[in-house]
């Protein structure tokens, strides 16, 4: 790090040091701060110690040399800006001291309040705030988040200590301790930290202070940051930065107290403040959830000219950064302080809504609404709600609405229980009240229930992040994990048991209720995607099949079929017979007659496709799986025989032994790499041309209708341009044979899969046979890797826990080897073929991060399911617009 840079950032007192554009460096809390500083904002001063220099520390586990001689400088601008000094006895200056990454971690990393204090100083905090109780309670504070964080005491130490002392005085809650008890929890807190420490708490602030922003720095490596990290794909290396703030205390009087609030509902979307306050308390109390505190309006009838000064403040922080602010504040004696402002973490529900709301009235535009929704979180919007249509059970309890949605699941009462149920029923975790070290479980469960904290403590908006269903502050219930044992009211449930949340009125169930399919027609969603489509740098097409299916996904606005995969057109139960009687075929002629009878019921598909997507392209793709996979079950087959044998059927005899001969003669060892995709039609030939028959006959037909069919005819698994010559020629015979019949002709185009290794390097001299590809990624993941797509789940899990894999290849796309081909594949055929038309219709094609990328090299649509096309159509307007369009002599960069 050179000598010059700067390390701290000024806020507060007219500081103008920073501003919201520097997040990367203050992290999001030290940017907020240096922001409300510009805007006039009351926030107590303090300073940001940038991430540099947590990088720095990381790094080297010491901090740059010359950062102790400008942290000095900076405190000593702290002291004059609040007229108090550090380790002063008589009127000591006391700081919190806070992470903040860049990429808000919500409870992820260590927060100490109160640091500064010491024994001798207790005294003056007492004499200046004129309550020793209140000085006490700062200090014990202290001794107990300094000792858990930075001198890595159990939390349970303290708690025991506080149980002790609070059932010897019948105190229900901390703030009902005696000042005498008070002093009991000091000792009894300075005696856990010697013992479990093996040192002293220290009695000097500025070691206090130099211990804290050590802790800090550390806990970015914590093993919960870590996987919140892993989780949300966080890069590691961000680091984060330290705001050392001047502590306001809502722990003084009556007049004070501590809130946290939205600007918006985080939830709903609904346009209000929605906030909890608690009077005469500190922050973590309530984020902690160990206190239930009261909504924010009962401020508006406590304190009114407060309220009315934080709603102008929080007002102009939304209209300021045009966006919801997710808000800390403290009252002391009854001054308002704003302690934090950054975007509010919200349910997809809440972010559709805001978003929408926030075009009509102007405050954004419609691109920054669609750039606003992260494509993954739709499925919230899309997911199961709780199905009341033949009655809604007795209600056993209520809590807070956290986060939307429902889930039914089986009881986990710990963490661990959620996560080890993994691979089993779902599960809902229900607790007390959930912490950081919790994600695991969280992550694991289909639902959270807690008794204690509200709409913003941390079960709450870890919950809401992850489009979980969560309700909170549920009074009625009580968690006894130890014994495994939840009670709700009367009823007394055990771990394993079924249970039902509706999180989005907080009513909770007994048993199992059914769920059905959430608000796939939300209007707010649907104005978001039909922005988006206009958006979209290039076109979301959809698989279908059927009929059905196609019409599943017009309605979706998908921009044509990319892949219909004919295979799945013949396993209808009235087909098989026909089906099979092919492949039983001893002789061309006999095959040609069951095709002949399977003919109209393909050609009846095919004019349906092309009706439900009149004017758009529809590629149908010609027979790809093995043929024995139309066969019944061997056992079936021998069980036939056998019943043939014992009725001494000759005629069922030979059916069956023919049967079990050619299932014989087509079985393989290795299917997936077998007699599939175009070898058909090189072996049978009169299979692709019934198919090219059906395809073409249907088009001329809806064209008659006045439908105007776009047919794409695609060959799979194509390896060898040779095997593409001579397959094209095949078409386009057929496709002449049905206009000479007809009289007539029909436009149509003839392209082939990129489904093997061999195929996309070969691709320059392939792409002379067609004018379209479409990436199969699913097979070319399969090859490449050479990881069964059926059997890799078995191994798969391991590769990730290992981190071998970033992430599943089958779900997202492997840049470096799977993206490398296809870059590969994609340079040649624009070299070659600049026009040419390029797809992608595997699984990837519904995933955003593989969007991303199919985008980023020039790839021209993408097909994917009907269900995936809202989650596709989002994250393709998301794209940057600047496409990495492959240039021939272009080396492709291994990201290997
Ligand atoms: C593919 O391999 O990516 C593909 C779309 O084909 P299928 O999944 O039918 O093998
Ligand atoms: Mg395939």
């Amino acid at each position: 790090m050179a000598g010059e840079r700067k390390y701290i950032y000024r806020f507060g007192n007219h500081a103008l040091d920073g501003d919201a554009s520097m997040s990367a460096e203050l992290g999001g809390k030290g940017a907020g701060l240096a922001e409300m500083t510009l805007l006039g904002i009351p926030v107590p001063p303090g300073i940001t110690i940038s991430t540099g220099v947590c990088r720095f520390y990381l790094e080297h586990g010491a901090f740059p040399t010359d950062f102790e001689e400008e942290l000095g400088a900076s405190l000593a601008w702290l002291e004059d800006s609040v007229g108090r000094k550090f380790g002063d006895p008589r009127n000591p200056l006391l700081a919190s001291v806070r992470s903040g990454a860049a990429i808000s971690m919500p409870g992820m990393m260590d927060t100490i309040l109160n640091v500064g204090l010491t024994r001798e100083s207790i005294h003056g905090l007492a004499a200046q705030s004129g309550s020793l109780r209140f000085a006490l309670d700062s200090y014990r504070r202290l001794l107990q988040m300094f000792g858990a964080v930075v001198l890595e005491v159990p939390k349970k130490e303290f708690d025991n200590v506080l149980e002790t002392i609070r059932a010897d005085e019948a105190a229900l809650r901390d703030s009902e301790l005696s000042e005498a008890g008070l002093q009991s929890v000091i000792e009894g807190f300075h005696q856990a930290i010697e013992r479990c420490a093996q040192t002293s708490f220290p009695q000097t602030a500025v070691q206090q202070l130099s211990m804290a922003v050590h802790a800090v720095f550390k806990s970015w490596r914590n093993e919960r940051a870590q996987y919140y990290r892993r989780l949300n794909g966080i890069p590691d290396d961000l680091g984060t930065a330290v705001t050392v703030q001047a502590m306001v205390f809502g722990n003084v009087d009556q007049r004070s107290g501590t809130g946290v609030g939205f600007t918006r509902n985080p939830s709903t979307g609904e346009n209000s403040i929605l906030g909890e306050y608690l009077a005469n308390a500190q922050g973590e109390d309530i984020v902690a959830g160990t206190r239930t505190p009261m909504p924010i309006s009962e401020l508006a009838e406590s304190m009114p000219e407060i309220y009315e000064e934080l709603f102008a403040i929080t007002g102009t922080l939304e209209r300021h950064f045009r966006d919801v602010q997710d808000f800390e504040f403290t009252v002391e004696k009854g001054k308002l302080f704003l302690l934090q402002t950054r975007a509010a973490k919200r349910s997809a529900l809440a972010a559709v809504r805001i978003a929408v709301e926030m075009v009509e009235t102007g405050l954004i535009s419609s691109s920054e609404a669609v750039a606003r929704i992260s494509p993954a979180t739709i499925n919230e919007i899309l997911a199961p709600q709780l199905d009341f249509s033949q009655g809604v059970p007795e209600v056993l309890a209520r809590g807070l609405p956290a986060s939307p949605g429902a889930a039914v699941g089986r009881i986990a009462l710990t963490a661990v229980a959620a996560a080890g149920a993994l691979h089993g029923d779902p599960v809902i975790l229900v607790s007390q009240e959930t912490t950081a070290d919790d994600i695991h479980g969280i992550v694991a469960a289909a639902g959270l229930l807690t008794a204690c904290g509200g709409v913003t403590s941390h079960a709450a908006v870890v919950a809401r992040g992850m489009g979980k269903c969560c309700i909170t502050a549920a009074k009625d219930i009580f968690v006894d994990s130890d014994i495994g044992v939840l009670r709700i009211g009367e009823a007394v449930f055990h771990e394993g048991d079924w249970l039902s949340l509706d999180a989005s009125s907080g009513r909770i169930f007994a048993g199992k209720v059914p769920l059905r399919a959430a608000d796939g027609e939300n209007a707010g969603l649907r104005s978001i995607l039909r922005w988006a489509i206009d958006q979209s740098p290039l076109a979301v097409r959809a698989n279908a099949d059927t009929p059905e299916d196609a019409s599943a996904a017009r309605a979706r606005d998908a921009r044509g079929i990319g892949l219909c995969r004919t295979e799945h057109m013949f396993f209808a139960l009235e087909r098989l017979p026909h089906v099979r009687a092919m492949i039983l075929a001893r002789n061309t002629p006999e095959r040609k007659r069951s095709l002949n009878e399977l003919l109209p019921m393909q050609q009846q598909d095919f004019e349906g496709l092309f009706r439900e997507m009149s004017s758009l392209p529809v590629t149908i793709r010609l027979l790809d799986p093995p043929l024995h996979e139309f066969l019944p079950p061997r056992k079936d087959v021998d069980a036939e025989l056998l019943l043939a044998r014992s009725e001494n059927d000759a005629g069922a005899i030979q059916r069956a032994e023919l049967f079990l001969e050619r299932m014989q003669a087509l079985s393989e060892t290795n299917p997936m790499m077998g007699h599939r995709g175009c070898r058909l039609s090189i072996t049978y030939p009169e299979i692709l041309e019934m198919q090219v028959r059906a395809i073409l006959q249907a088009a001329l037909k809806v064209a008659a209708e006045g439908f105007v069919p776009l047919p794409e005819i695609m060959v799979p698994f194509v390896a060898s341009a040779e095997e593409m010559q001579c397959l094209r020629r095949l078409i386009d015979e057929a496709a002449n044979e049905v206009f000479a019949n007809h009289g007539e002709s029909i436009d149509y185009s003839i392209g082939t899969m990129i489904e093997l290794p061999r195929a996309a390097v070969c691709a320059g001299a392939i792409v002379e046979h067609v004018s379209f590809v479409s990436f199969g990624t699913n097979d070319l993941t399969q090859m490449t890797f050479g990881f069964s797509r059926d059997d890799a789940g078995k191994y798969i899990d391991a590769y990730l826990n290992q981190g071998i894999l970033k992430s599943d290849p089958f779900a997202t796309i492997d840049r470096g080897g799977v993206g490398g081909l296809m870059e590969l594949a994609i340079r040649q055929m624009r070299a070659r073929k600049p026009e040419i038309k390029i797809g992608v219709c595997g699984e990837h094609g519904g995933d955003p991060a593989s969007i991303e990328f199919f985008v980023s090299i020039g790839v021209d649509y993408v097909s994917c399911s009907p269900a995936r096309l809202p989650v596709a159509q989002l994250a393709m307007a998301q794209t940057q617009p600047l496409r990495r369009i492959a240039v021939p002599g272009q080396e492709h960069v291994s990201q290997c």
